[in-house]
């Protein structure tokens, strides 16, 4: 069972991704038509922008929890969380920023932010930005790095510098500072800010950002306030450290207000239980899953059609695990999380594969 209206029907994700695989030779031939294996025919179309009423693309409502402030025109919002600490989001990336007597503290810098980021700091601080801080590597958080001025000092963890400089690229400056396990920004000899590594989980490198006096804490892409995680816990490196997390942050923080980087509002402690008890739930469902379904009953439905062809009866076997799980849990968590309709089924997937895996 599937989550009843509104369904985004599976055959059209599907599509959509054998269109952005097969795009390039769809444009080199000037075709219409492709053909992929079966002899099955799949017509090539793109996203209508300007058809703001097509239906196709309507979601499960968002559920109340799900729901944060209005974004307005600007773009962004700014919120003050006390003593010089200012949250910044655009309703789908969030982070935060400091601002003290010496500058500004800033941290992460989203390309979908850009440079409305300066915009909003200089909304409460004609101070320049003195230092930045990089939460991981990914470029969709940090992408608009190098738009801080020259002298301002970058921190990074060592493996988030590791692949900095692997990565090469201008707009995420290298950093001047790295650390292993922990550093501290002080004023005045007092910590302002607490930066922890507590091992890989979404990406090696990825680091608590703690702020001790507001008691808010910031941790990029594994803790989603309100929503599901996104697709594939949240494509996590390391799933058991993913897992972990909900419990290491309750452990070590005291934590009022919860930045995840992404998605619509600021977080609680009650968000990172909810997320725990969602992702234990996940894990013992998709344990149970394992056990009703054997590979040998689809094999015996999906070989006789598909002879000699092992991926097939494979990719039956895992798509059915993910189907029971995602109708064992749906209708559980979809008015509590946002999301479920989107990112559920690909979240089983991922935890089954782990469950399998790891
Ligand atoms: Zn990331």
């Amino acid at each position: 069972m599937k989550l009843q209206n509104p369904v985004f029907p599976m055959f059209f994700i599907l599509f959509l991704c054998s269109v952005s695989i097969l795009a390039s030779t769809a444009l080199a031939q000037q075709q219409t038509n492709i053909t992929i294996g079966n002899n099955e025919s799949f017509t090539p179309s793109t996203i209508s922008l300007a058809d703001s009423s097509n239906t196709q693309f309507n979601y499960y409502p968002v559920p109340g929890n799900a729901s944060g402030p209005p974004v307005p025109e600007k773009g962004y919002v700014v919120e003050h969380l006390g003593d010089g600490l200012y949250f910044l989001g655009n309703g789908v990336y969030n982070t935060m920023f400091m601002v003290t007597e010496g500058g500004v503290i800033a941290i992460d810098a989203p390309p979908a932010i850009g440079d409305k980021y300066l915009q909003a700091i200089s909304e409460v601080t004609d101070k320049p930005v003195r230092y930045f801080i990089y939460s991981h590597t990914h470029k969709d958080h940090v992408g608009s790095a190098h738009i801080f001025p020259d002298n301002a000092t970058y921190i990074a963890q060592e493996e988030t510098a590791n692949q900095l400089s692997l990565a090469n690229d201008s707009s995420r400056p290298l950093p001047d500072i790295t650390f292993t396990d922990k550093y501290e920004i002080r004023v005045d000899n007092e910590p302002v800010l607490e930066l922890d590594y507590p091992g890989v989980t979404h990406e090696a490198g990825n680091i608590y950002i703690y702020a001790p006096k507001q008691k808010a804490l910031m941790f990029v892409d594994v803790i989603y306030p309100g929503w599901v995680p996104f697709d594939g816990l949240g494509g996590s490196e390391n799933v058991t450290g993913f897992m972990d997390t909900p419990d290491e942050i309750t452990n070590n923080y005291n934590v009022d207000k919860f930045i995840g980087g992404h998605l619509t509002r600021i977080g609680s402690v009650e968000d990172i239980k909810a997320q725990k008890e969602f992702i234990l739930d996940l894990k013992s469902t998709a344990q149970q899953v394992i056990k009703n379904v054997s590979f040998a009953d689809i094999a015996k439905v999906v070989g006789p059609s598909n002879p000699g062809n092992p991926w097939a009866i494979t990719n039956s076997y895992l798509d059915e695990m993910t189907n029971q799980c995602t109708d064992e849990l749906a209708d559980k968590w979809k008015n509590r999380l946002g999301g479920v309709d989107i990112f559920l089924d690909d979240n089983c997937a991922a935890m089954l594969k782990s469950l399998r895996l790891d």
